[in-house]
């Protein structure tokens, strides 16, 4: 075909002359029914160069404004569901389950305390829910029993000691500590029971001697101590007796002489003095 206005050869159903740019007004009509249909046709490319209109711009700008709505929309949708997602799934890693209500993690990660919100400790290898990190007794990985309020341990492994929240039931430096933390257990090594008030020593193992808190029973070179502290035990070797008042030996080590408090001789009941 020619173009009606320069005459320049077209292809059959141009919209527009190569040329000129005049639109072939008899196959406007045409063009647009054919338009559908799968013959290849160089038209649109053309159309956009070579036409100075605004109309086309118009509806560029339009599209335009479509495809930065409609990536805004798919924004805003895929931003609603990343933040439905996150209120609603487990925040432990990887975890897609649900948050458990009023908590942040699925019932397999949360704390089983009833009123904690923190997420269990360190189960994902055990894979069962247990406490979080504030209530799993810290005694050791093997306990999973909540620990006390205020403290870090659980009831077995806490000093029964009133008040006292320290770890008790433990092994330390080759020796046990069982009822009583490290505090309130008796100095002497093979003992479990209770410092008595004041003392380093159990009731069995202080000083026989009222009002003495000093450690009895327990061995100095080759000499041990019984009942009585060193202080209040016989200076006699192998005597565990107390004290005779005044004197540094025993009722039976010192001399029998009223005012005498030298030590007796073997197989005497007085001094080298008084024998
Ligand atoms: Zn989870
Ligand atoms: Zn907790
Ligand atoms: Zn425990
Ligand atoms: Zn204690
Ligand atoms: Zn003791
Ligand atoms: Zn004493
Ligand atoms: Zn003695
Ligand atoms: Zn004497």
């Amino acid at each position: 075909m020619l173009c009606q206005q320069c005459g320049f050869q077209l292809p059959e159903n141009s919209k527009f002359c190569h040329k000129c740019g005049s639109a072939m007004a008899n196959n406007a009509q045409q063009a647009e029914q054919a338009q559908p249909l799968p013959q290849p046709q160089p038209q649109p490319q053309q159309q956009i160069q070579q036409q100075p209109e605004n109309a086309p711009v118009v509806g560029e700008n339009k599209s335009k404004i479509g495809i930065i709505l409609g990536i805004v929309g798919s924004v805003i949708a895929v931003g609603g569901i990343i933040f439905v997602l996150f209120i609603t799934t487990c925040r432990y890693d990887s975890c897609f389950g649900r948050k458990i209500i009023g908590g942040y993690y699925c019932s397999k990660h949360a704390c089983i305390d009833p009123d904690c919100t923190n997420g269990g400790y360190s189960h994902w290898y055990k894979d069962v829910p247990i406490y979080c990190g504030i209530h799993l007794c810290f005694a050791d990985e093997n306990c999973l029993e909540r620990s006390l309020d205020g403290g870090s341990f659980c009831l077995d492994h806490t000093c029964i000691e009133l008040g006292c929240l320290e770890r008790s039931n433990l092994e330390l430096n080759g020796r046990r500590y069982k009822n009583y933390c490290i505090t309130h257990t008796c100095r002497k090594s093979d003992c479990t029971q209770r410092r008595f008030d004041g003392s380093g020593s159990c009731e069995i193992h202080v000083c026989k001697e009222p009002d003495c808190l000093s450690d009895s029973s327990y061995e100095i070179g080759d000499r041990y101590y019984e009942n009585y502290c060193i202080t209040h035990t016989c200076h006699k070797t192998d005597c565990t007796q107390r004290k005779f008042d005044g004197s540094l030996w025993c009722e039976k080590h010192t001399c029998k002489e009223f005012d005498c408090f030298y030590e007796t001789l073997s197989n005497s009941e007085y001094c080298l003095l008084h024998n």
